[in-house]
């Protein structure tokens, strides 16, 4: 059994409101036999210190400052922190303790199995996402921040909950330069990913604008998904 808590579920826009005011940042707490606290992401704007959060590991997707306290600010914890080469170099201050991964390698981490895998979203900031793989072989796909998922069938079979990048509903944040793709891709589109590998449990974090103005009509648009919002937990 896990317990997801969502931190933070607003994306790195001026609007905030109640229910989204903290930068998107889920925590994973697993309970006997393995107890482990597992937290995805850490940005600049974040609801507890992790001096009072006492995550076991901290993954990172990107450098963006949303996602990772470092690019701005020094903080000072021991707690190791699980990143990309690219996004360490990036970042105007490093973590006391990185934790350096490359991209489609699988690692441990406590008892959880984790592989990361290239997501298109940004060119200055290149960024993954997480196939994180619970002691009980629930599988999670946490990207938070994407234009597309660059090899979505062999990453996406076997996930029981897509955790997506909810920035838009239906206006277009997909940015070219040259042959390079980024932004955020639509809302729709992922859950025509989740339809097509049959992933059952969808849920969107790192609102945007567009989707914090259609929040009231949403469960009318999309039945089918959730959006989460700032310390909504869910028992998986
Ligand atoms: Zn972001
Ligand atoms: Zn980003």
């Amino acid at each position: 059994m896990a317990i997801l808590t969502f931190l933070g579920t607003r994306g790195e826009i001026k609007e905030k409101t109640e229910n989204h005011f903290y930068h998107s940042s889920l925590l994973i707490q697993l309970s006997q036999p393995y107890p482990f606290r597992l937290l995805l992401d850490y940005g600049r704007i974040h609801a507890y210190d992790l001096s009072l959060l006492q995550p076991d590991a901290l993954l990172i997707t990107h450098a963006h400052p949303d996602h990772y306290l470092w690019t701005l600010q020094k903080a000072d914890s021991a707690v190791p922190v699980y990143l990309t080469q690219e996004t360490m170099e990036y970042g105007s201050f490093t973590p006391c303790n990185p934790q350096i991964f490359v991209p489609y390698q699988q690692f441990s981490v406590g008892p959880c199995q984790i592989m990361s895998y290239r997501v298109l979203h940004s060119i200055r900031c290149p960024a993954v996402g997480f196939k994180i793989t619970l002691p009980d072989y629930q599988v999670l796909a946490y990207n938070p921040d994407l234009v597309d998922i660059i090899v979505k069938e062999h990453i996406l079979p076997g996930v029981d909950y897509y955790i997506g990048d909810g920035s838009t509903v239906k206006t277009n944040l997909v940015r070219r330069k040259g042959e390079m793709l980024f932004g955020h891709t639509r809302i729709s589109t992922q859950i025509n990913w989740c339809k097509k590998y049959g992933i059952q449990n969808i849920i969107f974090t790192h609102l945007g604008q567009d989707t914090i103005a259609h929040e009231n009509n949403f469960p009318e648009l999309y039945p089918e998904c959730v959006l989460a919002y700032d310390q909504m937990k869910i028992t998986i």
